[in-house]
């Protein structure tokens, strides 16, 4: 039997890459930086909180982390833990980078350390590239970060790469462009537009205030995104790779959709509004995830109105509960 360990196992890829490796035979442990009944939520969703192991980890102590793998010896480890929102980071931009960056290093100097052949999964960013201007993002396309998490996602990246240079070690990037799923927290606006759009069906006469509308995404599915970490540590030798639909739709598209598949009308129930907007959002990306698809055999099967499809059914369930 492989030993996972996945750190930030409580979030929404951690609790879907626990599902998914339980159900490859794995013995699952995942880290939290506190495991109250509050954080095991995702995990209690998935129906698999008995089946993991949680343990309380600062993975900004190096001690803590040797003394981690020299007890469990992983075979694989999926780094996912961190500050994960864009916004968030302009405002505690200090521990974005901690969590992203520093707490890395601190992980790879420990698989450095006890010279054991673990494999490492990082989850990098699309948000690395930055401002791409009408370019195709592949796994050669320059970065230009534009928020504290992008800096921290690049710097990381490249500490990967550095690592599995110098050291000789399996690790792997990530470049995962967005995905969405019904664990997505509310402060990320896909959740926050499906939930508003719900509470709108049912009666309720709030406005969906929202910044703005012209950017353009590429929506995955998350659940099918965790697969493709897997695979990243499945192969003989480690490398990089974009995972992404290579479908992009604009922020008003997934708006009109969502309101549109409970036959409302967006414009009746959605306020702009300007403070909302930042001076650095990225207006489009565009992925190509063929260098995923030819090596990983990996491809996305669901696009954008699928997501929304499936995160508003799991909302409408949750009202009637
Ligand atoms: P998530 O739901 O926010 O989960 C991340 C987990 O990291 C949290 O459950 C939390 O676990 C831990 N965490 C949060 N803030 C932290 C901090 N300041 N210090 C240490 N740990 C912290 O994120 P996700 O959507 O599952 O994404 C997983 C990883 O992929 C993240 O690194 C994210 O940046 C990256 N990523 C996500 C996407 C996407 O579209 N979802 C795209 C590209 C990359 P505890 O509270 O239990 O410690």
């Amino acid at each position: 039997m492989k030993t996972a360990l996945i750190t930030g196992i409580t979030g929404q890829d951690g609790a879907y890459l626990a599902k998914f490796l339980i159900e490859k035979g794995y013995l699952v442990l995942g880290t939290s930086r506190n495991k109250n009944i509050k954080n095991l939520q995702n995990l209690q969703l998935l129906g698999i909180q008995g089946s993991t192991s949680i343990i309380s980890l600062n993975l900004n102590n190096y001690d803590e982390i040797i003394d981690l793998l020299e007890q469990y010896c992983p075979d694989e480890i999926y780094y996912l833990a961190g500050q994960s929102s864009v916004s968030l980071s302009f405002e505690r931009p200090l521990e974005t980078i901690e969590s992203c960056t520093s707490a890395l290093i601190n992980i790879l100097e420990a698989i450095k350390s006890i010279r054991k052949p673990v494999k490492l999964y990082h989850a990098s960013s699309s948000e690395c590239f930055g401002e791409l201007q009408g370019r195709v993002a592949t796994e050669h396309t320059s970065f230009e970060p534009r928020s504290p998490y992008a800096i921290a996602k690049a710097a990381s990246h490249w500490l990967i790469k550095n690592y599995r240079d110098t050291q000789e070690l399996f690790l792997c990037n990530g470049i995962l462009f967005n995905h969405e799923s019904p664990l997505r927290p509310v402060n990320f606006v896909t959740k926050k537009i499906v939930s508003a759009a719900c509470r709108i069906a049912n009666g309720s006469k709030e406005k969906l205030n929202l910044g703005r509308l012209d950017i353009s995404r590429d929506w995955g599915w998350a659940p099918e995104y965790v697969e493709a970490m897997w695979c990243m540590l499945q192969m003989d030798s480690p490398d990089d790779y974009i995972i992404a639909t290579g479908k992009t739709h604009s922020l008003k598209d997934f708006v009109r959709y969502t309101f549109e598949y409970l036959t409302l009308n967006w414009e009746e129930h959605v306020e702009i509004n300007k403070s909302l907007f930042r001076d650095t959002d990225i207006t489009s990306n565009t992925a190509d995830p063929s260098y995923a698809k030819k090596k990983l055999k990996w491809k996305a099967s669901l696009y954008m109105h699928d997501v929304i499809k499936n995160m508003m059914n799991a909302e409408v369930d949750l009202l009637k509960k």
